[in-house]
Parts: C-alpha cells; structure tokens; sequence
C-alpha cells in the first residue's frame, strides 16, 4: 500500500513504500487486464555527450511521448539528456512524473513543471518507485547510471518478475557495441538468447513508438516486494 505523503505537486516516500499500479492512474492498482502502454520511463544521460543527434532523439522522444498520451516516468532532474526529455514533454503537453532521491536534488537540479515530484530517501527507493509507476522503458544514449537502471529491469524481466517491455533506442548507432557484447555473451554460453531478446532494439524515435504503442502490458502478476 503507497505510503506517499502528499503536499502540493511533491510526494516523500518512505523506505518501505511500495506501488504497483500504472503512472496516472489515480491510485488505483492495475487489474489483471492487459492494457496499452499508459506511462514510460526513459532512461538516459545526465549528460548531453559529444553527439548532438542524441540530444535530437531526446526532444523528440519527449513530444512523441506527450502527443501518444503517454505518461513519461523520469529521474526527475533537469540536466543532460533527462533535463531535454523531460522539458520537450511538459512542452508538447504531456505528463511527466520525475523521481529523484533528496541527495541528487541540488546535483542533477529537480526540473520545473512537472506533474508530480516524489523524493525518495535513496537510490534504490528511486529506481523501485520508477519501476512501480511505468508500464514500458525506453533507454536512450546515457553513462553508467544509465547502464545501471537498465541491466537492473532487464535482469528483473529474466527473473519473470515483469514483463514490462523494455527498449533499447539505439540513437545513432550508441549502443551498437554493448548488442554486440550482449550476442557475445549468449555465444559464450552465460545467458539465453531468450533473455538477451527481452531488450527489443529500435533505431528511431518513430520506431519505438510503434513498437510502444502496439505493446499490451499486465501488471497485475508484478509483485514489488521481490524487487
Ligand atoms: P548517467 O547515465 O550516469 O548520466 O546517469 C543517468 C541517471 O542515472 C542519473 O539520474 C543518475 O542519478 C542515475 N544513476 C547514477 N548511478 C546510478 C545507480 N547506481 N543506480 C541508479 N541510478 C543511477
């Protein structure tokens, strides 16, 4: 049960909070039933890095996002790549939940606009919450906290604890060296083909929305406290 306390636009969460239920949904828990994907949580740099088209791909993923209706889930900070993403949403109309820890608030400078803003005590609180409050992920070019949210959902989805999808949006060939580690890792034997299939690879932005928008997700056999 959420243990959200709420004050105007901002939520603290406790330790122990624990949500599982769609972004946007009033509070109310996802059922069994399939539905489209509703809210997305993107993953990206705090950086802009060296090449201007992933700024592009970040713009652009933002306005898709709020045109689709989509609810985007973000680390709630205003810098790089995330700061771009988020700002491009709130602009285009969309609804954008950020969700930082208190110690990153003055580092990575909570964005301005959004809907909701929850703090959370720490990092794992963050990435839970982020987790609980999105039907998808997309990942867009970033550095290793960005490689770190990303294998944590991946292997969650290997363990069966989700079936969230989760997209890999290859902007301009950044990501092309870690596929080919990852094929590297299931021809040395230490994981499935299967389960290295479970991030889907696009190479647009329009790409990953008709990948997103035929998506059916179901939350409803997600349990959060095996997270
Ligand atoms: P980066 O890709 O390193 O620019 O980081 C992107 C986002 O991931 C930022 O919001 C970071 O705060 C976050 N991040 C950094 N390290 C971690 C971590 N170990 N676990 C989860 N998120 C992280």
């Amino acid at each position: 049960m959420s243990k959200l306390r709420h004050v105007p636009g901002i939520c603290f969460a406790d330790d122990r909070c624990r949500v599982s239920c769609s972004v946007f949904n009033d509070g109310i828990s996802s059922m069994s039933n399939e539905h489209p994907v509703r809210s997305v949580c993107v993953y990206c740099g705090s950086r802009f890095g060296t090449n201007p088209a992933h700024k592009a791909a970040a713009e652009a993923l933002g306005t898709a996002l709020a045109k689709a209706d989509m609810g985007l889930v973000y680390g709630g900070g205003s810098v790089g790549l995330m700061g771009v993403v988020a700002r491009s949403c709130v602009d285009a109309g969309g609804r954008v939940i950020g969700i930082i820890p208190e110690h990153l608030d003055r580092i990575e400078v909570t964005q301005d606009g959004l809907d909701e803003l929850i703090i959370t005590h720490n990092m794992h609180d963050r990435k839970h919450k982020m987790f609980d409050r999105s039907d998808a992920f997309v990942i867009l070019p970033g550095g290793l906290g960005t490689l770190d949210e990303t294998f944590e959902v991946l292997t969650w989805a290997q363990l069966h604890l989700h079936s969230k999808p989760i997209i890999l949006l290859d902007s301009d060939g950044y990501w092309r060296k870690l596929i080919d580690v990852l094929h590297d890792i299931v021809r040395e034997g230490f994981a499935s083909a299967d389960n290295v299939s479970l991030l889907h690879h696009t190479t647009s932005v329009d790409e990953t929305m008709a990948f997103l928008r035929a998506a059916r997700v179901d939350n409803s056999n997600v349990d959060s406290s095996l997270l």
